[in-house]
This record gives C-alpha cells, structure tokens and sequence, in this order.
C-alpha cells in the first residue's frame, strides 16, 4: 500500500511538472517589432520603445565605438562605407536611419530604455584591439549605470568577442553573459566563467544536446535568428530559454500560453 502511495505522488508530480512546461522569451532582433512595416528601423529608439509598448521579453541592439570613444547603437561596422571605428562621431552627424532618427549614441538609447517593461539584450561589437573592447565594456556598464539599468534583470549581454565575454564576467557577475560564437561547447564557455550561449539555430540543429549539456550547468541558451515556423517550433522544442527574432507576432502566435513574458 505504501509503496503504491509512493508510485501515485511521482506519477503526480511527473504530471505536474509536464503541464507546467518550461516557458520560451522573445528578444526583438535588432529592436524589431514589425519595424519596417511600422516606418521603423532596426536598432532604433523607437523600435525599443514599440517592443516595450508590445511588452516583448526582450529587444537586442548592437552597441559599437567611433575612433574619439563615443558608444553608438549600431549594427554594421560600416556606416555608408565609413568605418565606425576609424572615424569620429561627428563624421556620422548628416547620417540618419531609415525612420528618420539619427545615430544614436548608447546613452540617448538607455533614456528610453529606462522606460522599462522589456529587458534590453545588449550586444557588445567587437573591437579593433582588446584595449578599446575593454574601454568599451567599461563605458558601456558605467552608461547602464547611469540610467538605473545595471541590474540583472533589466539586461542581459552577449558578444562575438571572447575577450569581451571575459571582461563582462569578471566586472558583471551575477549578469546573464551570453557568448554569440557557436565554437564552443557549453562546459567550454562555463570553464571561462561566462555563463551563458545564444548560438545559431544550425548550432543546436548540429548539436541537440548542448541546450540541456547548459541548463545542467544551470546556464541560460538564447538561439539567433529564428525566423521560419519549422525552426521555431524545432527550438521551443528543444527547450531553449529565449528565441531572439525578426518576427516576434509571428514566435508569439507559436508560444501562446508558453511564452514567457
Ligand atoms: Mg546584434
């Protein structure tokens, strides 16, 4: 009798735990909410604050340096075949994105994410040396601190750069610091210190096993840039944390109940 007792209350909890199935989050790529659609642009202000308005998880943007040390939000290195890093702010001051804005410096950026409601995924660029990587970290927490966004739970930061990761985990810790590459296995990147991988989908395609090889090691998985129905539905099932997209209507449709808001 006892033992059948025993047998209900796990096949209980077994239940349990599988209809409370680990919820998926959206990061807006770039800021994306439909932008382009809506007259906005990626890595805009107003496409933040559009993914905050939609209380999206999350909105990723890309944060660069000019050659005089201003931290931009931008994507490409490139700005009109002028490179971001070798030039001066004041040679992108007649540029302006598609919705009209100009280039935003990373401290006008934070004044709307202030506003809050959606996590800010902030993507730190690589550098042309590790001494302006390293200043760029600096800034950039020190920006982040300045609009009462340092907190864990208000951003969140990945990189390309290896040596950026490392900086971000030996200032930041306690920060969800995700690596961007996808040549690394998890138990590789956690031996580093940096506790987290947002891989391309074809990363998890290749290697299924690496989503659950991180949570074991209690480290967050975000995967880029899932845009098609298959792919989404293939990485919602593998269970990875966050989906980061340039159609978040159409991931949040898929999730429904499962998203994680
Ligand atoms: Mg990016």
């Amino acid at each position: 009798m006892r033992r059948f007792v025993k047998i209900a209350a796990v096949a209980a909890l077994v239940a349990l735990t599988s209809s409370c199935a680990p919820k998926v989050a959206i990061t807006a790529h770039r800021g994306f909410w439909n932008c382009e659609e809506a007259g906005y642009a990626e890595n805009s202000i107003k496409a933040l604050e559009l993914a905050q308005q939609n209380r999206l998880w999350g909105s990723e943007f890309d944060v660069h340096m000019t050659s005089d040390l201003v931290i931009v939000v931008h994507h490409d290195r490139d700005i009109k075949g002028v490179n971001i890093q070798t030039h001066d702010y004041a040679d992108f001051k007649d540029y302006r994105l598609k919705n009209g804005e100009k280039l935003p410096t990373l401290d006008e950026y934070l004044t709307q994410g202030e506003k809050g409601g959606t996590v800010l995924v902030c993507e730190l660029k690589p550098q042309i040396d590790k001494a302006h990587e390293d200043y760029m970290v600096d800034q950039s927490v020190a920006a982040l601190k300045k609009h009462g966004l340092y907190d864990p739970k208000k951003v969140i930061f990945i990189s390309f750069s290896w040596n950026i990761c490392q900086r971000i985990a030996a200032l930041c810790p306690g920060f969800t610091n995700q690596f961007l590459s996808g040549n690394k296995t998890p138990e590789e990147v956690l031996a580093d210190g940096v506790n987290g991988i947002d891989y391309h989908y074809g990363v998890f395609q290749k290697n299924p096993t690496w989503v659950k090889e991180a949570h074991d090691r209690k480290m967050s998985v975000n995967v880029w840039t899932v845009d098609h129905e298959d792919d989404i539905k293939e990485m919602i099932d593998l269970n990875v944390d966050c989906i980061t997209t340039n159609e978040p209507l159409k991931v949040r449709q898929i999730l429904g109940g499962k998203e994680q808001k």
